[in-house]
């Protein structure tokens, strides 16, 4: 699904130098490599502060645990996403409310979200899929309406942007209150290992997430908030100051891709390519929706070709969740979309051969079968 080691090889040197460098200066830890990377993402993102913590999931819960919230506050999220959104919400004591997806973006859908809202709402947390802004406008409106916090999860969408009303073009996770970011490896700013950042433009939250990260302390050994243990290491800040470099030339790559693969696969009718709604998508994965979806999965597998079902089973009806009550029916676009769902192969290094058997084989499939 993503070449990890291709992307490597064609930065080799770059990388095995800044790596070098860490280890050379004994700073394993924070540091200057560190900050010097905050730095270059906020200037990437046109944001006021990059807090660099230790995953997505870190972020997320280090954005809620920001807000002072109250146990049993809701917080308005899409079941269909990677489950740490739902989880962080959870573990803070608070309660995850889903809204139903949009299935031409497979985003939270904005227009269903008021009849959510109560006095026990608090935030509102869209998840950017598949490199793709959720609809901001409509969600930053309602917000401002309701006096709700909005923290976008951006984990999969770095480097997209949101074209707004207004027209203006915005970086996704610099339009809330707060953003997160993941670095795992696969990401389209991936490091060697785990890693996370929370983006803001508020200089309290900054503070009050800087001092979260660091066990709730800005001098050692100082525990104004209850905090937690949540770092960067430098060795992943160095592999991604160097790869930071090249996200908008990977990011450019992919969306070719993507391209391409539209230009081939939508004339079939069996399938729908992906959609670009708002604004510029950064295709962290391209997925399908397609009848005979598990058939078309296998088929590809026998020749070599691999693809994901991202997400199999939406968040409502996994177990971890069952405790909320919510039954099948409940939000029935996820639920359709995680039976039609298929992300293709999709990374920074795919060449064009490797699309053309790709989809010559989905062709096959259909006209054959
Ligand atoms: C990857 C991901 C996360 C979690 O990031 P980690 O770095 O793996 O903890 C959170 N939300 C979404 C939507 C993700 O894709």
């Amino acid at each position: 699904m993503v070449d990890l080691k291709g992307q490597y090889l064609s930065l080799q040197e770059e990388i095995d130098s800044a790596i070098a460098e860490v280890i050379e200066s004994t700073q394993f830890i924070n540091g200057p490599i560190v900050k010097s990377l905050g730095k270059e993402l906020e200037e990437y993102l046109s944001c006021k502060h990059v807090i660099p913590c230790a995953n997505g999931t870190d972020a997320l819960m280090i954005a809620l645990m920001a807000l002072d919230l109250k146990e049993g506050d809701e917080v308005i999220t899409t079941p269909f996403t990677f489950v740490a959104t739902a989880e962080t919400i959870v573990i803070l004591g608070l309660k995850p409310v889903f809204v139903d997806v949009e299935q031409d973006t497979f985003n939270i859908d904005a227009e269903k979200l008021k009849d959510k809202i109560n006095e026990k709402t608090k935030v509102i947390l869209p998840v950017h899929l598949f490199g793709q802004s959720s609809n901001m406008d409509v969600i930053m409106e309602i917000a401002q309406e309701h006096s709700l916090y909005v923290i976008e999860d951006n984990a999969q969408s770095i480097g997209a942007m949101l074209e707004q009303k207004t027209g203006k073009l915005k970086r996704t996770g610099t339009i809330g209150n707060i953003g997160t970011l993941s670095f795992f490896p696969s990401k389209n700013l991936g490091c060697y290992g785990d890693g996370g950042a929370i983006t803001t433009d508020d200089e309290y939250l900054a503070e009050r997430m800087r001092m979260i990260c660091k066990h709730g302390s800005k001098v050692k050994y100082y525990h104004e908030i209850v905090g937690v243990n949540s770092r960067l290491d430098a060795i992943q800040a160095a592999v991604l100051r160097v790869k930071l470099k090249h996200l908008d030339t990977f990011n450019a790559h992919r969306l070719g891709a993507a391209n391409y693969y539209d230009a081939e696969l939508s004339e079939i009718a069996e399938l729908k390519t992906p959609n670009r709604k708002y604004g510029t998508h950064v295709f962290h994965q391209y997925t399908i929706q397609c009848k005979r979806r598990d058939e078309l999965k296998n088929y590809l597998k026998e020749r070599g070709i691999p693809s994901m079902i991202y997400y199999p089973v939406p968040l409502h009806l996994q177990g971890a969740f069952a405790y909320l009550g919510n039954r099948e029916g409940d939000y029935p676009i996820s639920e359709h979309l995680s039976k039609q769902v298929l992300s293709l192969p999709m990374h920074s290094e795919i060449t064009k051969e490797e699309q053309s058997y790709i989809c010559s084989e989905i062709k096959k499939f259909y006209t054959s079968n």
